[in-house]
């Protein structure tokens, strides 16, 4: 019998626990650990909620979460509750799936001002993602701005620009869906630091801007190169590209716009003791294909500031981190001696879902190299961690204990959303009856 310990209970975790629950069958006892008693990580908090049909895939995590050798144990947190040491003591390998929940900085003067956000903390707050359910973000400006040209910016600017009708069917958490109605932002400036050949954003959720109630995707013709030139982009480039060329011909009379200033790059955020505006200079490409300033300046109005330039992923003692890229330093998921990363937390926070499966999957054969199934050890496993928890008062908590607070979460669901979901640690613990 072989023990695994995966921690995190996101994407990556759990693709890698479905490969690893293959390859051993009845032979391994693979325990996936969360610091939350609710599972799933960046699809409960980081997905949008109003992309539904992309949060299913947690129904494919079920099926791994339900099989017999797979178990979950939640309300646990791995550098606080018990180390990564501890884990390696504990059992035969030690798979490190825990994401990339931090936002990079932008490093302008004005960064800390009240109502400049990160976009880890502003799609927390709108997904009940507990260390942010008191964000309340600035609300009352009629100009918002968020910086960044992928995917997650248009996630925060069209959950700035929805109307409260286009949430129904989404689980965004009351509180956002409240504050969002009584919104007064009218125009979100969406800043590039380079331009509309240098965007991240994707085909799907580009075109999605073109269809909003209230509001209008808005371009400056002048920011494109003559058409001839997306001809030798990707294909899913040039789409992205060509959809936003065909924003310039929608007609603007929608209360609320989405603007696209591209060759844009914030050098300051002011403001009398809040974020009022950002100081940006206009850029081009140098030979490279990076943003260089032009030493022109001039200034976006914005009382609400959301940054969503990455994410990168927190350190734990004893785990080597690579500085430059926001995560653990590894060699091909490989940390150190029966220790790996898997996920953004091994590659940094790109890809798409999807992208963790393969990724997961080759962090599993590794494993399954360096202890073939049929192999075994003498390790403690999920018995002696549990031991180790209780003797410091910690209650983990188990899968069955999350269907009961999702049962409770879908029981409280208001008209239109699948769920009302917690927002607070307490509020799981208190559907648990603790
Ligand atoms: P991303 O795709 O890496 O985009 C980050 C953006 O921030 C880029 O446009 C980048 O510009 C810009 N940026 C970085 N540093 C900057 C700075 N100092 N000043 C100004 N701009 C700066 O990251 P993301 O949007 O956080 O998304 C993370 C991953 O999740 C991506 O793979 C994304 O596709 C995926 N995702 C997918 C979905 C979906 O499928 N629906 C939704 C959300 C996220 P440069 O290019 O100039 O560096």
């Amino acid at each position: 019998m072989r023990h695994f310990a995966l921690v995190g209970s996101g994407p990556a975790g759990f693709y890698t626990a479905e490969a690893l629950e293959k390859a051993y069958g009845e032979q391994a006892r693979i325990d996936i650990l969360d610091r939350y008693p609710v599972p799933y990580g960046l699809i409960r908090f980081g997905v949008a909620p109003d992309h539904q049909s992309l949060k299913a895939v947690s129904k494919r995590y079920d099926k791994v979460a339900e099989s017999a050798g797979v178990d979950f144990i939640g309300n646990v947190c791995v550098g606080r509750d018990v180390s990564v040491a501890e884990l390696l003591d504990l059992y035969d390998a030690v798979i490190l799936a825990i994401g990339a929940p931090h936002d990079r900085k932008l490093g302008v003067p004005g960064e800390d001002l009240p109502g400049v956000v990160g976009s880890a903390e502003f799609v927390g707050w709108y997904n009940g993602h507990p260390e942010f359910a008191d964000l309340d973000p600035p609300l009352g400006g009629t100009h918002a701005a968020v910086v960044g040209n992928g995917n997650v910016a248009l996630d925060c600017a069209r959950i700035l620009s929805k109307t409260r009708h286009e949430f129904e069917g989404s689980d965004i958490v009351g509180h956002a869906l409240g504050a969002l109605d009584q919104s007064a932002i009218r125009t979100v400036t969406i800043l590039g630091r380079r331009g509309p050949h240098q965007i991240a954003m994707t085909p799907k959720e580009l075109g999605e801007l073109g269809h909003l109630e209230a509001a209008i995707p808005i371009v400056e013709p002048s920011d494109f190169p003559p058409a001839e030139a997306d001809e030798p982009l990707d294909p899913g480039l040039r789409k992205s590209v060509g959809l936003l060329r065909g924003f310039a011909s929608l007609d603007a009379n929608k209360p609320k716009h989405m603007v696209f200033d591209f060759f844009a790059k914030p050098v300051a955020i002011e403001g009398d003791g809040k974020a009022e505006k950002i100081i940006v200079e206009r850029t081009e490409l140098d030979e490279k294909g990076a943003a260089r300033g032009t030493g022109e300046t001039y200034q976006v109005p914005a009382s609400l500031v959301i940054t969503a330039i990455g994410y990168s992923t927190p350190r734990i003692e004893g785990v080597a981190y690579d500085q430059r890229g926001g995560k653990f330093l590894n060699n091909a998921g490989r940390i150190g001696e029966r220790l790996y990363a898997v996920g953004w937390a091994r590659r940094g926070p790109t890809g798409t879902i999807g992208t963790n499966r393969p990724d997961g999957y080759e962090v599993a054969d590794q494993v399954v190299a360096a202890m073939p199934p049929g192999s075994s050890s003498d390790c403690a496993g999920a018995e002696g961690l549990k031991r180790l928890l209780e003797s410091r008062g910690v209650m983990p908590t188990d899968y069955d204990d999350w269907r009961k607070i999702e049962e409770t979460e879908t029981g409280r669901a208001r008209p239109g959303s699948p769920r009302e979901k917690f927002v607070r640690v307490e509020e799981w613990l208190s559907a648990l009856g603790r």
